[in-house]
């Protein structure tokens, strides 16, 4: 098949609900993409902050095909080693409690989300379902998800969307305290708003909504989806800001490039949900749980989250030294570029015809490696970089 021909199958038989960049990656190894054509990338995208061990890394493969070939599927009917094990890990990981396995980062925030809303109701009754989240946040594309993302051009053509949601500036603790009423029952943060254009917010900020949900047994949920998994400099980014959550919400990374999610509750939360009260037929799937498995075993332990952060300094200080880039922001591997020129998505762009694949958010450069990324694959990607913002 060529170029052209996967292009025109594309236009005629999917819906339109992606702007593509024109080429059709086929093969892949380390961050070093390949397309039908023979063409090769270096990859600061990790498919949007999912394959956090690059493309085909051995141990994963290893890991993934030798479950496959063991045993796919189980329903959740029945008890399964490889979800306790992994459930285990993100208790450890995270300082929680309890988990619930799901497949993407909607979904772990849907069961977020449930898990607030079932109990106030379980502890006061009707009429406290309110959830606070940031404008400019981005929560996922459920009809729910879509009404906690605090973003008006997501609260369109499909109405009527959940009801219960109010959104707050973000950084801006004044705002949030006139939003806390008796109805409010959560607070759902991202901590560095991804999706909203690499966006961290203050430690002041955090640290004043923790106390202020403590004080009203108000739950602090964070959307860690992208953040998570290593990505920041931390396990998880929560960590990074001395907070407790009550939840918080994993994806992304967490499979390495297989579907997972997963939200973990700790206290007040872990006997919330009951047996009937949520569920969903893939979550905790085998061969999803052994990729997480074989991800978590690898890129948290301290070495390697310090190099996750030294590598991300690195970045960051080439980045501040080219040309046209006017603030470079984030944490770890994690990072945003805002341009002088005002031009992310036109050097995106020339960035794919140059071999290398970068993101953008809203108006920024987007930088999410895989974590594993070499810096001989850094400073070669960083060159594309540098001479498509010359040109
Ligand atoms: C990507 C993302 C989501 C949605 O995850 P999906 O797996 O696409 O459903 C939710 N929250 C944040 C912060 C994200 O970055």
């Amino acid at each position: 098949m060529t170029f052209e021909e996967i292009k025109n199958d594309e236009q005629q038989y999917m819906m339109h609900t992606y702007g593509r960049f024109p080429t059709a990656l086929v093969s892949g190894k380390g961050a070093v993409a390949k397309d039908v054509d023979g063409k090769e990338y270096i990859d600061f995208t990790s498919g949007i902050g999912v394959n956090s061990l690059g493309y085909c890394d051995e141990g994963w493969v290893k890991a993934v095909s030798s479950q496959a070939a063991t045993l796919q599927h189980i329903s959740n009917l029945y008890y399964s080693p490889l979800q306790t094990e992994l459930s285990k890990k993100l208790c450890s990981l995270t300082g929680l409690d309890k988990v619930f396995l799901c497949n993407s980062g909607a979904e772990a925030n849907e069961c977020a989300i449930k898990l607030a809303r079932k109990y106030s109701f379980d502890k006061y009754g009707e009429g406290r379902q309110k959830i606070l989240t940031l404008v400019n946040s981005f929560h996922g594309r459920t009809v729910t998800t879509l009404s906690a993302t605090g973003q008006d051009v997501f609260h369109n053509f499909f109405f009527p969307f959940t009801q219960g949601f109010d959104y707050v500036k973000a950084n801006d603790i004044n705002d949030l305290k006139k939003h806390i009423s008796d109805d409010v029952c959560a607070v759902f943060i991202e901590l560095i708003q991804g999706e909203g254009g690499v966006m961290p917010l203050s430690s002041e900020f955090v640290s004043e909504v923790s106390k202020i949900c403590t004080e009203n047994d108000i739950l602090l949920l964070v959307d860690e989806v992208q953040t998570g998994v290593s990505r920041t400099g931390a396990v998880y980014c929560f960590q990074n800001y001395g907070i407790k959550p009550d939840a918080i919400t994993s994806a992304k990374g967490l499979g390495g490039g297989l579907p997972i999610g997963a939200c973990v509750c700790g206290g007040k939360l872990s006997e919330v949900m009951t047996a009937g009260t949520h569920g969903t037929t893939f979550g905790g799937n085998p061969i999803a749980c052994a990729a997480a498995l074989e991800v978590l075993s690898r890129v948290t332990t301290d070495d390697f989250v310090i190099e996750v952060k030294k590598k991300g300094d690195y970045i960051c200080e080439k980045l501040l030294s080219m040309p046209n880039v006017k603030e470079v922001r984030g944490m770890g591997m994690m990072i945003g570029i805002v341009t002088e020129k005002d031009n992310a998505k036109e050097v995106a762009a020339k960035c794919v015809e140059n071999g290398l694949l970068i993101l953008t958010a809203k108006n920024l450069l987007r930088l999410l490696p895989p974590l594993t990324i070499t810096y001989e694959e850094i400073d070669k990607g960083l060159s594309i970089l540098k001479n498509t913002m010359e040109g």
